[in-house]
């Protein structure tokens, strides 16, 4: 019996071992039940002003954003998603659903949907977040409703979705956007009681000491955005930024370049690095502007660049290898080169 006891006990060891060194190489060769970002951080949670995972620790996301739908349509697919999470190591993108512009969400909303479909459905497959960003300067008070009531009854479930109800409010008053996200707050959280909120602010996300003044009371889990390109906007948005987060005000910068403000211009590397560290040192998740084509600095990817990712560093341009290092330079996933 003792010899028996011995054996069983050394067997039940050889079987834990064997089993951990599974776990190591699922985990290593990115398999495994829990080696996707969202299997690993689940529904995200917002703690004081901190973004943190389901577990209650601070986490950071780290992303790009794709342009307007309506202007590059061409990269609104899974596998360009999949490009960047294998090979940027975005941990979040962000489908901007065009309200202006011609052939918008607006006038043609069969067309958005197939474009922000597969950047949803392909970030889920993934394993990454999402942002469904409702790319507006205007206020469309009524679409906005109709389509977060859609997103939230589809991919409420989903702890991978960011609902983004107002890309940036231009020339609107604190009070007029503050109106309009409780009311789109509200049809949200009736379907979907948990998933992050991001909500603007006047002046393109940048007024946030008037929201610290006056923010949105008794909602969980909302964050709001913080916009900056680096070339023009100077350590004085950082330290509004920080007021506010002093405040008490959670910041999450769903937009952000190197470029000019006006997406053009020069590519302030160095002012981006400083914005980047300041962003890293604080915990503060962010999202870079933009995987399209256009010829002007925050465009990330030439003409030439294919749809569905493949991307090898002649195809981009200066800001897309500048957004992937920093995304790559920051990240806590495995390197591992593609090409
Ligand atoms: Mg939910």
């Amino acid at each position: 019996m003792k010899k028996n006891s011995v054996i069983f006990t050394m067997l039940l060891l050889l079987s834990v071992v064997v089993s951990c060194g599974e776990r190591q190489k699922a985990n290593k060769s990115g398999e495994g039940a829990d080696s996707t970002v969202v299997l690993r951080n689940g529904q995200l949670q917002v703690i004081g002003t901190q973004l943190c995972n389901e577990q209650g620790e601070p986490f950071i996301l780290r992303g790009a954003s794709l342009g307007w739908h309506n202007l590059w349509p061409r990269f609104y697919n899974k596998q360009a998603v999949s490009w960047l999470a294998d090979d940027w190591k975005c941990t979040v993108v962000r489908a901007a659903m065009g309200l202006e512009i011609e052939d918008n969400y607006r006038e043609n909303p069969d067309f958005a949907m197939q474009c922000i479909t597969p950047v949803i459905e392909g970030a889920i497959e993934k394993g990454i977040y999402v942002i469904i960003d409702f790319h507006a300067h205007k206020k469309y008070t009524e679409e906005a409703k109709t389509f977060f009531a859609e997103m939230a009854t589809k991919y409420g479930k989903h702890p991978n979705v960011i609902y983004e109800i107002w890309n940036e409010p231009d020339y609107f008053e604190w009070d007029e956007v503050k109106a309009y996200s409780e009311e789109v707050i509200e049809v949200i959280r009736t379907i979907d009681p948990d998933n992050i909120i991001l909500v603007g602010s006047p002046h393109w996300d940048q007024d946030l000491h008037l929201v610290a003044a006056d923010p949105i009371q008794n909602v969980s889990n909302i964050m709001y955005t913080m916009h900056f390109y680096a070339a023009t906007h100077e350590a004085w948005l950082r330290e509004r930024t920080d007021a506010a987060i002093a405040d008490g005000i959670p910041i999450f910068v769903s937009e952000c370049g190197g470029s000019e403000a006006n997406g053009d211009g020069r590519l302030g590397v160095e002012e981006w690095e400083t914005y980047v560290e300041w962003m890293e040192s604080r915990k503060i998740s962010w999202v870079a502007w933009s995987v399209s084509d256009k010829n002007e600095t925050c465009s990330m990817l030439l003409p030439r660049a294919s749809d569905e990712g493949n991307w090898t560093e002649d195809l981009l341009k200066p800001w897309g290898v500048l957004t992937r290092n920093s995304i790559r330079n920051h990240s806590d996933l495995p390197i591992k080169t593609i090409l």
